[in-house]
């Protein structure tokens, strides 16, 4: 006796549509507040738009230098962090330094 293979009726079907219903899932953010100074306070280790731990010859992206770009690494700790941009401005948040606004900071847009 011979094991055949029966193609899965379902798969690759039009009529069922693939789930994406992106954004009604996704919870928003839990606002974190800033500690130790918050993700760009204190002393800078990380890169806040590579992540990469900072040296003295460090370039920084011409858009970030321009205020174009929200940090998008935690300046202390390197992780990666959460980015919110919205007409006004931006807020980043890190799970461990908290949450930071554009608006409070001098230099950013
Ligand atoms: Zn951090």
């Amino acid at each position: 006796m011979t094991m055949t293979s029966i193609p899965d009726s379902t798969a690759g079907d039009p009529r069922v549509p693939a789930r994406r219903d992106r954004g009604a899932s996704v919870p928003a953010a839990k606002e974190i507040a800033p500690r130790d100074g918050g993700p760009l306070g204190g002393e800078q280790r990380f890169s806040v738009y590579t992540g990469a731990e900072l040296a003295s010859d460090a370039a920084i992206p011409t858009a970030a230098q321009l205020g174009l770009e929200p940090p998008r690494y935690c300046g202390q700790c390197g992780r990666r962090m959460i980015v919110q941009i919205d007409p006004v401005g931006w807020w980043a948040q890190c799970s461990r330094h908290g949450r930071i606004h554009s608006n409070e900071i001098a230099g950013y847009r």
